[in-house]
């Protein structure tokens, strides 16, 4: 029977509750599917400043290397919003992706059809469903760029530098091929190579790649401003984007606000090899932990995404959506709650969704 260890960051605010909902329906999946999970606890954010002094210890690290995959619930809470910059529990995060050399973020945003009321957008721009992918380069780019302050003209100014080498650029194109493989054929490249050198390379490189390694995959190119607009005006014509740190950072939040419903969004951050993190797009939720009002569907489907792209258990991804999609016909926790369904907690979706499963 295959084995697979993973370490748990469980993290701040609601982190640890909804967390423990993922856990209890990794543990239902590997019953049926013919698998064993285990798990191991490691700090991160807030609750690593508390026990050890800074927002990533290296044991967590240590742990997160040797471990299959990483499921992490969320990090920070206005009680460590006053400590200096580089202790500040998003430090951690930033840290633990440098560190597991996490290059591509991958953002689904897809609605469920349970859901579409949920969208700001009309129905008839929707359509029947929306499935998109957004692949971010995330350790390169403007955020990792050298940066400083200087005096120009006696007045104080300030840079930050964006810069791409042809490697970054093939490794992360190569994931949104692939990606674009296993669904529909279709990427499109996102830059401002209208304006920027360093999106001229990125567009020359993936064009490369594009007509060397993956000639089945309709690419396309797009500058970011219209992209922008694009997503909103007809999201239906996208099938994956791949765009920088930067644009993909913008990018992934208005796609997957599409959606509706930040408790839904699951997302995963993928290294070289196999091993990945994986993390719900939410935010450690303070004004609700504790109350039960917790959405724990989006780390649930960080869950399933695990097992799709670290664990090679996709029978078992799909399962878990398929669970979550029937779920949604009749119970919701309070985020999406409409009427004639029934309201549950967090825990009580955690048992909904192990049922149907
Ligand atoms: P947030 O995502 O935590 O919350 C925004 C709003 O959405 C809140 O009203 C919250 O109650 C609601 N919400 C979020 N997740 C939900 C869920 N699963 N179910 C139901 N409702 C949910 O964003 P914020 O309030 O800006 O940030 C709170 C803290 O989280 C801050 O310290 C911030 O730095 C941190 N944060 C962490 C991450 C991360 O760990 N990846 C991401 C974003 C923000």
């Amino acid at each position: 029977m295959k084995s697979y260890q993973i370490v748990l960051l469980k993290g701040d605010g609601i982190g640890p509750e909804i967390v423990t909902q993922a856990v209890k329906v990794l543990d239902r999946a590997a019953g049926r599917f013919g698998f064993t999970v285990s798990y191991d606890e490691a700090l991160l954010g807030g609750c690593a400043i508390d026990a050890a002094g800074v927002p990533l210890p290296p044991e967590t690290i240590e742990k997160c290397k040797a471990a299959d995959s990483t499921l992490l619930g969320a990090v920070g809470g206005p009680k460590w919003d006053t400590v200096p910059g580089n202790l500040r529990p998003e430090a951690g995060l930033l840290g633990i992706r440098g560190a597991l050399g996490l290059f591509a973020n991958l953002r689904p945003a897809r609605i469920f059809e349970q859901l579409r009321e949920a969208s700001p957008l009309k129905a008839e721009i929707i359509g029947d469903d929306l499935d998109i992918m957004v692949v971010r380069e995330l350790t390169g780019g403007i955020y990792f760029g050298e940066r400083g302050r200087r005096t120009v003209n006696g007045f104080e100014a300030a840079y930050d530098t964006e810069m791409y080498s042809v490697p970054e650029i093939e490794r992360i194109a190569r994931v949104a091929f692939r990606m674009a493989q296993k669904r529909g054929g279709r990427l499109c490249s996102v830059d401002k190579a209208n304006v920027l050198e360093s999106s001229r390379l990125w567009r020359a490189t993936v064009e490369r790649i594009g007509k060397e390694e993956y000639p089945d995959i309709e690419l396309s190119n797009l500058y970011v401003d219209n992209c922008a607009m694009q997503l909103v005006r007809n999201p239906k014509q996208f099938d994956v984007i791949v765009t920088s740190n930067i644009f993909g950072d913008i990018l992934s939040d208005e796609a997957s606000m599409i959606s509706g419903s930040i408790g839904m969004l699951a997302s995963a951050s993928l290294s070289e090899g196999k091993s990945g993190l994986y993390e719900p797009i939410h935010g450690s939720a303070p004004d609700i932990a504790g109350t039960g009002k917790a959405n724990p569907l989006a780390t649930i489907l960080s869950a399933a995404m695990m097992l799709r792209y670290s664990l090679d258990e996709p029978q078992a991804a799909q399962a878990i959506e398929d669970a979550v999609s029937e779920v949604l016909k009749t119970a919701r926790t309070p985020d999406i709650y409409t009427e004639g369904m029934r309201q549950v907690t967090c825990e009580e979706m955690g048992d909904l969704v192990c049922g149907l499963l």
